[in-house]
């Protein structure tokens, strides 16, 4: 595939050089980690499901007057987005409290909590990404006052948007992880959601039997991880009823001319 230079390879997915100026292509590989890199492994076909549910997710956002990194999916792993400079925060939202929040404060798993939490943690793989408050984000110039306001109030709507359209299809939405960035549109620098929202990145339990549908079965070895995401996919109507990725051959993806300007 004619792709342009490989500008940053993560956890998940390799960024590349797209093909006008401030454009670049998303790759969404199977590779799953946990815990900061310890736990490895590949999940076959995780990387088509996450590109298929993200896209999905990321143009409904976009409809509800949020910007965001994507321009078009291109083929079953790949997405042309907007090159942005990502932000060095994860902004994380939660509705039930579990993972982190449960361990660090000893609240009991599965309490509601009574209106949506936002963190804030510093993405740095050597620190263990922090919980950071406001004034470090300020202080340190990862955000300004003015986008964190903004940022805020876009957590809390697409928080609003997600939980709806899960609980719509028998799924709570327990908690989720956002990257937002700085782009140029129209010469003007605007703060854009970025990254991806799937199960990767996202803690959706089944409403009735709690089953957990998100990467959690890959950190607690609860199995069938393809299988769930492919559940979340088919629930949001994105894959039909008799579809199953697991038995999809996955070639390399279809190449797309990369013109240069
Ligand atoms: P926790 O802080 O409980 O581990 O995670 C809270 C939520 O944010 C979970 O939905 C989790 O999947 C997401 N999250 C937090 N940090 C990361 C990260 O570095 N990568 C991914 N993919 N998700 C994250």
């Amino acid at each position: 595939m004619n792709k342009g230079k490989k500008l940053y390879e993560g956890k998940a997915k390799i960024l590349y050089e797209g093909p006008e100026k401030g454009t670049a292509i998303q790759h969404f590989k199977d590779d799953a980690t946990a815990f900061n890199n310890l736990k490895k492994s590949t999940v076959e076909g995780k990387g088509v499901l996450n590109n298929r549910i993200s896209e999905h997710i990321l143009n409904n956002i976009n409809q509800i007057g949020i910007k965001t990194h994507l321009i078009k999916r291109l083929n079953m792993r790949e997405q042309l987005v907007r090159l942005v400079e990502i932000l060095p925060v994860e902004f994380i939202v939660r509705n039930i409290a579990t993972g982190s929040l449960t361990k660090k404060l000893g609240i009991a798993d599965g309490t509601v909590l009574s209106k949506p939490l936002i963190e804030y943690s510093y993405k740095n793989d050597d620190l263990g990404d922090p919980l950071v408050a406001k004034e470090h984000i300020i202080e340190f110039n990862w955000a300004t006052a003015t986008e964190l306001d903004l940022i805020k109030k876009h957590c809390l709507r697409i928080n609003d948007f997600m939980q709806g359209m899960f609980r719509g299809v028998g799924i709570k939405l327990v908690d989720f992880k956002l990257e937002f960035g700085r782009a140029n549109i129209d010469g003007k620098k605007e703060i854009i959601l970025a990254d991806e929202i799937s199960p990767d990145t996202c803690r959706l339990w089944d409403v009735v039997s709690e089953k957990k549908l998100d990467k959690d079965r890959f950190r607690k070895d609860l199995g069938n991880i393809i299988q769930a995401y492919q559940e979340v996919a088919r629930r949001l109507g994105i894959i039909h009823e008799e579809t199953n990725i697991t038995s999809v051959k996955f070639g390399k993806p279809k190449a797309v001319n990369i013109k240069k300007k």
